[in-house]
Formats: C-alpha cells, structure tokens, sequence
C-alpha cells in the first residue's frame, strides 16, 4: 500500500469518527491489519488511517525492541523510548492534563527524508477505542506519549511541520552526519538563533 505524502487533501482533512458497531466488521479489520502491514514494512512506529488516504480516526501504534536496540542506548534513555506492543487507537480523545514539554527531533512517513524538533507533552491520556471496540484509557509518557500525539495529530489534519521549531528543519542526511549524537540543548541553541523562531 502507497503512504500518502504531504501535498495530499487527505493529510489536512479532519477525519470522521469510526462508529463503535463498524470497528468489528471486516472491512475495518482489514483495514487495520493493511495499517500494520504498511507501517512494518515502512518501517515505522505509527501510522494514521490518513496515511493510507483514509479519512478515519483510526490509528495503530508498534515501536518494537528491535528498532530501539538499533539506536544508542544513549539516545534511547534520553528519549524516554521503550517498546509498545501492537495495537490500535479508534477515536482517540487527547488529554494533556498540563504536562511539561519535551523537545526532540521527530520524522513522518508521509515528509520521507525529513526531520526538525517538535516540542510535545512528556506526558499524555488517551481515552479511545480499541481494536475491539473496548472503551480503553492509556496513560503514556516518553517517546511513546510522542507516538500518541505525533498520530492523533494525523487525524486532526496536522503534521508535525506545524509544530516544529521551524530553524531546525533538516534533511535526513544532514540530521544524521551532522546532529545525530548532539544533546538535543545543544542541536536548539546552536540551530535556533532569535526567540521567533522558537
Ligand atoms: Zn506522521
């Protein structure tokens, strides 16, 4: 399945509810395993309906031990990151109940080969709908809350360009040869010069 990239209506849309009785029917099941499919084979840590062209409040979520292995244990520390098993979020309400922010660099499938920091609550509540169509509340915190916000995002129509510190925009390539393994104070004062940008 092709992942839709900036540029598309589909991205900037709000997103319609999934009605509770829908969830179980094969169609969005099926749906909901072609979003685990395309997001593994991505790979990535989430994905949004939206991403698939879909404008539906339906996202899944998987950030696998694996892929945290392959960053520095460091990076994985300062991140907050630990692995989150599979599952989905159908009509995600977000709470960030006043949570410190956090900044760290963050990407998207659908801006491939781009990166900036975005500031995002440490920490979040999620009350939504499983992929059983079970009322579940998730208390997140660290990358994973970022994971949460980063797809809810998805199905308001934003992107994470639009809550970026715009001065630190980069390409991947320039993200990985030049800032990498720079503390994340050190990448914002260096990149972000006067208080407007920030
Ligand atoms: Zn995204």
């Amino acid at each position: 399945m092709r992942i839709f990239e900036a540029g598309e209506p589909v991205l900037r849309q709000m997103s319609r509810e999934v009605p509770k009785n829908e969830i179980t029917t094969p169609a969005v099941q099926e749906l909901i395993e072609a979003m685990f499919a395309a997001m593994r084979a991505a790979p990535g840590v989430g994905l949004a309906a939206p991403q698939l062209g879909l404008d539906l409040r339906i996202a899944v979520i998987e950030d696998r031990q694996e892929y945290i292995d392959k960053i520095p244990a460091e990076q994985a520390q300062t991140r907050l990151r630990s692995a989150v098993p599979p599952h989905a979020i159908i009509n995600p309400v977000l709470h960030r109940d006043g949570a410190a922010e956090v900044e760290h660099f963050e990407g998207c499938l659908s801006l491939p080969g781009f990166t900036a920091i975005v500031p995002r609550a440490l920490a979040v509540r999620v009350e939504c709908l499983n992929e059983r169509a079970e009322p579940v509340v998730i208390n997140a915190s660290g990358w994973y809350a970022r994971i949460l916000q980063h797809e809810i995002d998805h199905l308001d129509g934003k992107l994470y360009i639009d809550r970026m510190l715009t001065s630190t925009f980069m390409g991947r390539e320039n993200f990985e040869r030049l800032w990498k393994n720079v503390p994340i104070d050190e990448c914002r004062s260096r990149l972000v010069k006067s208080v407007r940008d920030a």
